[in-house]
């Protein structure tokens, strides 16, 4: 548990000077509070019993204090309203000081606040880009925002309003705890002895009354349940002649709501009366008490009012301290949620001695690869072929077997389990991420395009963000002439993944995007649902201007594609059950075969394999 604090605290170290100017304003703020309820004692004593407190003066340490400050401003053996007057202007001025610290305190708090949300924000969100793929394949999705949203704010409210209010709850306990000892330590002595006892009573009663509500809370589901049970079973009850015994099931539940209802509401109806009975004895005690004091002469009348009224303001802080260790739990909760996010490991990332490489020269070539998501799963079985540079290689196969998975084992979105995948030789591993990552383009089917116009989105990646270039690419990909058609062109926003535009147009904006990287190896990801004639070809001439001298993975679905692959790989299971071209692999009579026999022969060129 130190740790965790600890680690919270860091998070507000940079807040520190902020947060240090809150607690002293809130110090200011709780003397001045109990300062209003000190001033009220000259108030009274000026009305009432200041003639009489100078025949017999009391020496107590507020007496003192009131004498060596306000009663040299206040001249009370004077005219009383005047004397009345300057306390009043006090008071106000009191209240004006307080309430500007108040102020103080509330917006250099939310100040330090939002500071920290967004610090934590901004680490959970940096820690969440840095993450492998793999981990947003464990993790669902709605878990991470919630640890980006609602858990930092739990957090927030933890460290900062929780934590500030046992602050301010402590320092105005304080305050008014020094003011009611200055007026008299018996008089607070025995304030603390039947205070308390009001509150003895008051845990355990709430306690039973929430579990009795939770009770009736769960009769009440019974019943509901119950009720939509023998709706959706009508027929089987009326069929077996089972209503009476389900009327009396019924009755039983509705007799138990009823039974628990009622005792909740007892110990509801007591609590009330029975807590203020307890404190208003105190209270009596206390008034028994304190007059006894006065009339011996140890406090004031005034001096005796004040201390009550200090008294009842102890109720609040005492509460919000007690509470605290309850309301924290949730944000502590959170807080270690989020460092567990924090920590989960980066695996893939530069080895210290990567090395840089810009270009293709020879061949990649997967050796005896194996890889799974799931222990013992294997979605990739002992694979090895290569690819020389500037061929296109397509992998065909059934949905699961494994096509995707290469194509991210070579752009190392996960790490191979066993074996090596190697460009010209050298090790996917040993090369600096960001360079491998370079070298590879990549155009999917579901082709992902942000909230921000055509051009950014061309542009995303890219270095050269020259308006010709991006241009020249939307041209290649045969995007420009729809482009240019759109309300403000290169400069229209596309919406939250590119809902506005239509697929193939999509498509083509990530051709272009890919064009405008002019990345050597390139992974194109082929559409499955089929695109209207028109764009189609489009498509096909944009893709044929792209795949043009590059070394190209295709996940193919397409006739046309795979016949004019250089090799095929047909995959099953995670394994490579067919190689070769086109012809050599219909000749044979395997799986590409019947693929081929069952999906091109009645659709024709289009056909999706
Ligand atoms: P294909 O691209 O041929 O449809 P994949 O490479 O997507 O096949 O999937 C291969 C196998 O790995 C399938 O059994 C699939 O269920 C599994 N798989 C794919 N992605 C994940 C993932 N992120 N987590 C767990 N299993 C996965």
């Amino acid at each position: 548990m130190v740790p965790l604090y600890k680690r919270i605290l860091s998070y507000l170290a940079p807040h520190s000077r902020l947060i240090f100017v809150a607690i002293v304003a809130t110090a200011i703020f709780a003397v001045l509070d109990a300062t209003v309820y000190v001033l009220l004692i000259p108030f009274m004593e000026t009305l009432f019993v200041r003639g009489l407190t100078a025949s017999t003066p009391v020496d107590s340490g507020m007496a003192r204090l009131l004498d060596a400050t306000v009663y040299r401003w206040v001249d009370v053996g004077g005219n009383p309203l005047s004397a009345i007057g300057s306390i009043i202007v006090l008071i106000l001025l009191v209240f004006a000081a307080k309430n500007l610290f108040h102020f103080l305190r509330v917006y250099l708090l939310a100040r330090a606040e939002q500071g920290f949300n967004r610090d934590v924000r901004n680490s959970v969100y940096s820690r969440l880009v840095d993450l492998d793929l793999g981990f947003f394949g464990r993790v669902r999705t709605g878990q991470i925002v919630s640890r980006l949203t609602t858990e930092v704010e739990q957090v927030r409210t933890l460290v900062i309003s929780e934590f500030s209010s046992v602050v301010s709850a402590m320092l105005e306990f304080s305050a008014a705890l020094v003011a009611m000892l200055l007026i008299s330590w018996k008089l607070t002595t025995a304030a603390f002895l039947v205070i308390p006892a009001a509150m003895v009573f008051w845990g355990p009663l709430v306690k039973v009354l929430r579990r009795r509500d939770r009770r009736v809370q769960h009769l009440g589901g019974e019943v509901n349940a119950h009720i939509l049970e023998t709706l959706s079973g009508i027929r089987l009850v009326k069929s077996a002649s089972a209503e009476s015994r389900e009327r009396e099931r019924f009755e039983k539940l509705t007799g138990d709501y009823f039974y628990q209802f009622m005792r909740a509401e007892f110990t509801r109806a007591l609590a009330a009366p029975v807590t203020e009975m307890l404190a208003a004895t105190g209270t009596v005690v206390l008034l028994w008490y304190g007059a006894r004091l006065v009339i011996e002469g140890d406090v004031t009348g005034a001096q005796f009012v004040g201390f009550l009224g200090l008294s009842m303001k102890l109720y609040s802080p005492v509460k919000r301290i007690a509470k605290f260790p309850a309301t924290a739990q949730p944000g502590l909760v959170a807080a270690e949620r989020i460092f567990e996010f924090l920590d989960a490991p980066v695996e893939i990332r530069d080895s210290p001695e990567a090395a840089s490489l810009k270009s293709i020269e020879r061949e990649i070539s997967f050796e005896n690869v194996s890889f799974s998501y799931r222990d013992g799963d294997p979605a990739i079985d002992r694979v090895s072929f290569c690819v020389p540079k500037a061929s296109m290689l397509a992998l065909v196969g059934p949905s699961g077997s494994g096509k995707s998975t290469i194509v991210d084992l070579l752009g190392r979105f996960f790490e191979v389990a066993d074996g090596r995948i190697t460009i010209d030789g050298i090790d996917i591993r040993s090369i600096r991420l960001a360079d491998l990552r370079a070298l590879i383009g990549i155009v999917s089917q579901e082709t992902v395009l942000f909230h921000d116009t055509v051009f950014a989105n061309i542009a995303y990646g890219s270095t050269d963000t020259e308006q010709r270039s991006i241009e020249a690419a939307a041209r290649a990909a045969h995007a420009h002439e729809f482009i240019c058609g759109l309300p403000n062109g290169y400069k229209t926003f596309v919406g939250e993944r590119g809902f506005q535009l239509s697929g193939g147009q999509r498509q083509r904006i990530a051709i272009a995007r890919a064009l405008l990287r002019d990345p050597p190896i390139l992974i194109l990801d082929e559409a499955t649902s089929a695109l209207d004639t028109g764009s189609e070809r489009v498509i096909q001439g944009a893709i044929k201007k792209l795949v043009d001298g590059r070394t190209v993975f295709v996940i193919a679905h397409r006739l046309s594609t795979v016949q004019s692959a250089d090799q095929i790989l047909v995959m099953d299971k995670g394994r490579i059950v067919g190689r070769g071209t086109h012809a050599s692999l219909v000749a044979e009579s395997g799986l590409y075969r019947q693929l081929y026999e069952l999906q091109f022969q009645d659709t024709g060129i289009s056909g999706n394999l």
